[in-house]
């Protein structure tokens, strides 16, 4: 090397630049291509109608803290309203449609929702704090992909269940949370209209927009009148729409608490309910796990979406054999994640969704501090505004702090360790909830084994968050019930009838 520049360039000798440190130039997504409207109403029977509560409230960008757009509180008035043309729509036409008919709008909308795709993923992480690599490349390439997938059953429910007669159940009232708002209403709508029936969704406070653009898609589509119906508002609106005795079936996702606050409600009323509620994963790295890959899962497992993900692997198991190499190994991966605008490309935890939620990670980590487990944050520097928690892990943790018993929601993992695979199966296991759970091994074998004894809905062996619209996903004990997802998620929107 004959020269040398200051800076992060050195050239050699041939003048070839050649990079000696690599800092990212920022790399933001385009905000125009999405029209976002000064305020909203409530996508009743095929179009915006003001609400009758005359109430709006403001949903903001949580990366910046600046308002976006008015939204709607839809009352109990509105929430009639909404039933109503649900079950308008349902007794005129949707129930009636030639099932092949059904196929055709769902393969419509998959086909919008990929052609508006980078609309959809910029609205999605600016309403939502998501980075924009994952609202592109996960959230609205599945929900299209869940389309397409319902759209293939709508005209082969018999096959789905041999020697039954399905039929629709009618109206669904569906809620839905603020960490995955597109996705989650494309699991919910997707099944439910190819099975027959009709839909009142209301999207979480926090992230109404990717659900009202979707109204625009619904237009396109010239999906008829009614058979979709959003409605905005706060858990008081979830509340109506659980209570109205017009609704069939209610779907729900989000925490446990309004779960059980639900089925208490529901009790006794004859409608039907599947729950998708909260988790607490563990993430099981045996000795023989290929270590760099396992690291990838475990930074993807809790920092995917700032880890708030039901399914996060929050509680990672360590075989102690092993734990002074992963966790120096994690620690130095942590360093390299980039916090901050979601809108660019480069980053890879994205802002806290609300203020509210960013208190509740902030009070549940220092629960961890004050019961004695060591803390890590990587070297982080956060934007000045909006809502960001650094990456965090916790080591020295006990079984019985917060931290590893409680659904945090948040970028924060719990280390355990464990010697033996019934250890670490008890481990595992003790736990209110039952969503989700990795195991890292090389081992087909003992991949097989800890499947079978782990009390979990999901596992996943050598991966974490893999998502694919065949395959059923749902929870035990605490984390509901019901599965969304393969020809399982057809289960909870049809009656079945003797053939
Ligand atoms: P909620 O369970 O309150 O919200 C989920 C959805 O239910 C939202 O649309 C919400 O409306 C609505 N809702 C709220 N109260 C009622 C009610 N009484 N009846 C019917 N619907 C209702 O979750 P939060 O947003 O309050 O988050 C709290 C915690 O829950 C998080 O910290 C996290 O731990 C957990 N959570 C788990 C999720 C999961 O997928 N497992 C998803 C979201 C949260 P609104 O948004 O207006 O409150």
């Amino acid at each position: 090397m004959t020269e040398r520049k200051q800076g992060d360039v050195a050239r050699r000798a041939d003048k070839a630049p050649m990079a000696t440190a690599w800092d990212y130039a920022p790399a933001p997504e385009s905000r125009d291509i999405v029209r976002i409207q000064e305020r909203y109403g409530l996508f009743i029977g095929g179009k915006f109608v003001e609400p009758l509560s005359g109430e709006r409230y403001t949903t903001i960008d949580p990366a910046r803290e600046e308002p976006l757009s008015e939204v709607a509180q839809a009352s109990k008035a509105d929430v009639d309203r909404a039933v109503k043309a649900a079950r308008g729509a349902f007794d005129g036409t949707w129930s009636k449609l030639r099932p092949s008919e059904r196929a055709k709008y769902l393969f419509r909308i998959a086909r919008i929702l990929q052609e508006r795709a980078r609309e959809f993923a910029v609205l999605e992480s600016m309403n939502g704090g998501k980075p924009i690599r994952e609202s592109r490349d996960v959230d609205v390439p599945l929900a299209a992909a869940h389309f397409f997938y319902y759209a293939g059953w709508a005209d082969k429910l018999e096959y789905a269940f041999p020697n039954r007669r399905p039929r629709p159940i009618g109206v669904a009232a569906q809620i839905i949370p603020w960490n995955f708002p597109l996705l989650m209403l494309a699991w919910k709508i997707a099944p439910a209209l190819a099975a027959g029936n009709t839909v009142v969704l209301k999207p979480a406070e926090t992230t109404p927009l990717s659900a009202l653009l979707f109204c625009d898609v619904l237009r396109q589509a010239e999906l008829p009148p009614g058979v979709v119906n959003i409605i905005t508002g706060d858990g008081r609106t979830g509340a109506e729409m659980v209570a109205h005795p017009g609704v069939d079936k209610i779907a729900f996702t989000g925490s446990t608490e309004v779960g059980k606050a639900i089925q208490r409600t529901l009790a006794g009323t004859g409608k039907r309910l599947t729950l998708e509620l909260g988790g607490k994963a563990a993430n099981i790295i045996f000795d023989d796990a290929p270590l760099d890959q396992a690291v990838e899962g475990i930074i993807n497992g809790i920092y995917f979406n700032q880890g708030h993900v039901c399914c996060a692997g929050s509680r990672l198991l360590v075989q102690e054999s092993i734990y002074e190499a992963t966790i120096a190994k994690l620690k130095r991966r942590m360093r390299t994640l980039r916090v901050g605008d979601p809108l660019d490309k480069n980053t890879d935890v994205g802002a806290i969704n609300s203020k509210q939620q960013l208190d509740k990670i902030a009070s549940l980590v220092q629960s961890g501090v004050d019961e004695g487990a060591e803390i890590y944050q990587p070297p982080c520097k956060l934007p000045e505004r909006g809502y960001w928690f650094v990456p965090t892990v916790f080591t020295n943790v006990a079984q019985s702090y917060r931290i590893a018993q409680e659904e945090i929601f948040g970028p924060v993992l719990s280390v355990l360790t464990f010697r033996t695979p019934d250890e670490a199966i008890e481990k595992a296991n003790n736990t209110p909830y039952g969503l989700s759970a990795g195991v890292w091994t090389e081992k087909g074998s003992r991949i097989l084994a800890m499947a079978q004894k782990l009390r979990a809905g999901v596992v996943w062996a050598n991966t974490y968050n893999r998502f694919d619209p065949a395959s059923p996903f749902g929870g035990y004990k605490e984390s509901g019930f019901g599965r969304e997802g393969g020809r399982h998620g057809l289960e909870a929107y049809v009656a079945l009838d003797d053939a």
